[in-house]
């Protein structure tokens, strides 16, 4: 305290020059299988368990039914959520090319929004401000609940109308892969898995597709809304921005699999530092945690319930009226 403003800035600076020191000497020290390797053994992982589960998806019984609902749903989330994540963060391999092969597969707009937008200005009004999430006309429940399950029809329909002013191979590149998806999905569905017409195959993928929807809506409005928003032209330090404006929700065995620790426990050590994969986040969470208090900086954890309980709660308040601007003031 005591601290001119500027001061306080310069020592934000600092701050942040530290820790990346003391984050920078952590990953320096680990193996390759570290730093990608495990990240990429998940996401082969998920590959290799879909074969079963179109098999499953093929028998009359409801046991194995629901575990190759519970397979496809796994596999796909890892896929399009942890994977994709990665893949937009450039963080899946150390080597350019090969970052630029993998990020071709996601869409172009959402890596734009990702981490133009929502990563270089978290929590910033107009331009990260999280509120692509909300949606005012819908009510709570129906937005909470209802609303997430209808996510693997949105998805598509959404790319397609952000990619209209692309260049013409963006938008074919995008199609194509879209359209391809789908009928990879639809023609393992009919062949392997014995569906007798394509629209049951169809539904059915969009059934799977929306196994963790739910979550993942409320994952990504817990983590930002109903924290620090901050006014374009007064923006505090990165530090600071990122300890105020993130959360870091507890772990769990569902969610550090198919969403990622990126996404979950670790969602304010990625925002510090995007570029690391999901187990390096894990690995520097120790670093961040007792740095921020060793320095006062606060380090923002809630549950999932208690979230889920202030967002019902509070619901117009945080989705629907327009946030309150927060000025930090003579913090350190
Ligand atoms: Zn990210």
């Amino acid at each position: 305290m005591g601290m001119s403003g500027e001061e306080q800035w310069a020592d934000g600076e600092s701050r942040m020059q530290e820790l990346a020191a003391l984050v920078q000497r952590e990953t320096r020290s680990c193996s390759w299988w570290e730093r990608h390797g495990v990240d990429w053994t998940i996401l082969t992982l998920a590959l290799s368990i879909a074969p079963a589960g179109f098999l499953l998806l093929g028998s009359d019984s409801l046991l194995p039914l629901s575990l190759g609902f519970l397979v496809l749903g796994i596999a796909h989330t890892v896929v399009s959520v942890k994977g994709s994540h990665l893949a937009s963060h450039s963080s899946l391999s150390q080597s350019k090319s090969w970052n630029k092969v993998c990020g071709s597969f996601t869409a172009e707009k959402g890596t734009y929004h990702h981490v133009k937008l929502h990563h270089a200005y978290t929590n910033v009004i107009g331009l990260g401000d999280s509120s692509v999430w909300k949606v005012p006309f819908f009510p709570r429940y129906i937005y909470l609940f209802l609303l997430p399950l209808a996510l693997p029809f949105l998805t598509p329909i959404v790319a397609i109308g952000l990619i209209q002013d692309l260049p013409v191979l963006t938008v074919i590149r995008t199609l194509s892969a879209i359209t391809l998806g789908m009928w990879a999905h639809c023609w393992l569905l009919i062949r392997v898995s014995g569906f007798q017409s394509l629209p049951s195959a169809f539904l059915c993928m969009m059934l799977y597709k929306a196994t963790f929807t739910i979550p993942y809506i409320h994952i990504n409005i817990f983590q930002h809304i109903g924290l620090a928003m901050f006014s374009p032209t007064k923006k505090p330090k990165r530090i600071y921005q990122m300890a105020h404006g993130v959360l870091n929700l507890p772990r769990n065995m569902f969610f550090d699999w198919s969403f990622g620790h990126s996404f979950i426990n670790c969602h304010v050590e990625h925002h510090l530092f995007p570029m690391l994969t999901d187990h390096m986040c894990l690995k520097v969470k120790p670093i961040v945690s007792k740095y921020f208090k060793q320095h006062n900086i606060p380090y923002n954890e809630d549950t999932y319930l208690s979230r889920l309980r202030l967002f019902i709660d509070k619901y117009e308040e945080l989705m629907v009226y327009a946030p309150q601007l927060t000025e930090l003031v003579g913090i350190q």
